[in-house]
């Protein structure tokens, strides 16, 4: 058996990133790969401007009580005059600073009356400027290409002006799944059957990815069936999923198509759920077997599937977030896997849903994040335990 993390090394090995690019509506990118780093040819802020409404003026002219003339009115938007000696310039929010003021006195502490100012208290030396280029410098490369656009990232595009970006293409991902006795949401259900619950789940962690799925839907469970299944596939996309059928019955026909096809690693990861991984190639395109248990399904995308696609996208795949949280629960001694936890936080403590069977799909459902318990580790109320949100 192999661990998680001797499993996910060999597989983000296998990822050969897309070199296709686009150039895109930067506002049309979100959840994209960026393929070339933007650069700012401009400063962020452009000016010296103000943090605050109030006044600009000269530090030495604006002791506690002084009385200053109001010289001008700054209006963000608009260019200032230099500051006259001995006046203050009233000044709003994101307003260049005039030349030759060296501070700004918030409107709070101030009077004014008359066509005057005064000042109830002393002003800071810089206080409430925003200098230019305080948050990026021109020539600053501010996104690095691999990065994932998020709609930080984009506003920070767009704070440089930037409009359009070049990002990968997207990954093509076709998917099926297999298991006679699954049914379609919106069919009857006959006895002896279930509803396909990894459709639903999959195409969704697919497309929150930003994939473009294809979806061949259910494949009867026949090496004919799934060998024809596998072959459009593997034509149509750069990676193949599918649920189900790698496990060693009779009926699991997903490991002899591919073998047939092209090539497959059927890896045993010491992990639970999980366990039988899925790696391998046909024609161009890979494939990725994931459990037919609908839990199982969802931690394997998560752990595994996850870091390969975000490679394979041209990404950089990046241990996930995990803090450590006492245990609001106890737990015998775990097997010989290394276990993943269906858990919430409440009251600042890790709380594990009821039900930890690899069928219920509600604990997915409820949990916030997975407990992460290392094989042979036994937990007692209290102790601290690896939490890792689920963040898709
Ligand atoms: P398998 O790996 O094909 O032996 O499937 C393991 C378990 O997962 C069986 O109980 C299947 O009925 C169930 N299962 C497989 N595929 C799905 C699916 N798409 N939706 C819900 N349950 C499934
Ligand atoms: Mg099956």
């Amino acid at each position: 058996m192999l661990s998680v993390d001797q499993a996910r090394a060999q597989l983000l090995n296998a990822a050969r990133p897309v070199t296709e690019t686009e150039t895109l509506a930067t506002t049309d990118t979100l959840g994209r790969i960026l393929a070339e780093s933007v650069v700012s040819a401009v400063n962020v802020p452009p000016l010296d401007n103000s943090a605050m409404d109030g006044y600009a003026v000269r530090l030495a002219e604006a002791q506690a009580e002084a009385i200053l003339p109001v010289s001008q009115r700054i209006p963000a938007g608009t260019l200032p005059q230099p500051l006259a000696m001995g006046s203050a310039a009233r000044i709003f929010t994101g307003a260049p600073v005039p030349e030759g003021a060296d501070a700004i006195v918030i409107q709070e502490d101030t009077e004014a009356a008359d066509g005057q100012v005064r000042i109830l208290r002393a002003a800071k030396p810089a206080a409430h400027i925003r200098r230019a280029g305080e948050d990026i410098r021109a020539g600053q490369t501010v996104l690095v290409a691999g990065t994932r656009l998020g709609p930080a990232q984009l506003g920070v595009a767009a704070s440089t002006g930037a409009d359009r970006l070049t990002v990968y293409r997207r990954l093509k991902v076709a998917v099926f799944f297999t298991g006679d006795e699954l049914v379609q949401p919106g069919q009857p259900l006959p006895p002896g059957r279930i509803y396909n619950s990894n459709r639903a789940s999959l195409i969704a962690l697919l497309t929150a990815m930003g994939c473009e799925v294809i979806d061949l839907g259910t494949v009867t469970d026949t090496l004919a069936a799934t060998t024809t299944a596998l072959e459009q596939a593997a034509r149509e996309a750069d990676v193949v999923m599918t649920t189900g059928g790698v496990s060693v019955g009779e009926e699991d026909h997903v490991k002899a198509a591919v073998s047939q096809l092209g090539r497959l690693d059927l890896w045993k990861v010491a992990m639970k759920p999980g366990k039988p991984l899925a790696y391998g190639r046909v024609g161009t395109a890979d494939f990725i077997g994931l459990p037919g248990n609908p839990v199982s399904a969802y931690v394997v995308f998560c752990l595994f599937a996850q870091p390969f696609l975000l490679t394979r996208m041209g990404g950089r795949w990046q241990p996930p977030l995990n803090f450590n949280l006492p245990a609001g629960f106890e737990r015998k001694k775990a097997g010989d896997r290394q276990e993943y936890l269906r858990a919430r936080v409440e009251q600042g403590r890790a709380v594990l849903y009821p039900n930890q069977s690899s069928g219920a799909l509600t604990s997915m459902a409820w949990a916030e994040g997975l407990v992460e318990v290392e094989a042979g580790h036994s937990i007692a109320t209290g102790d601290p335990v690896r939490f890792i949100p689920m963040v898709m």
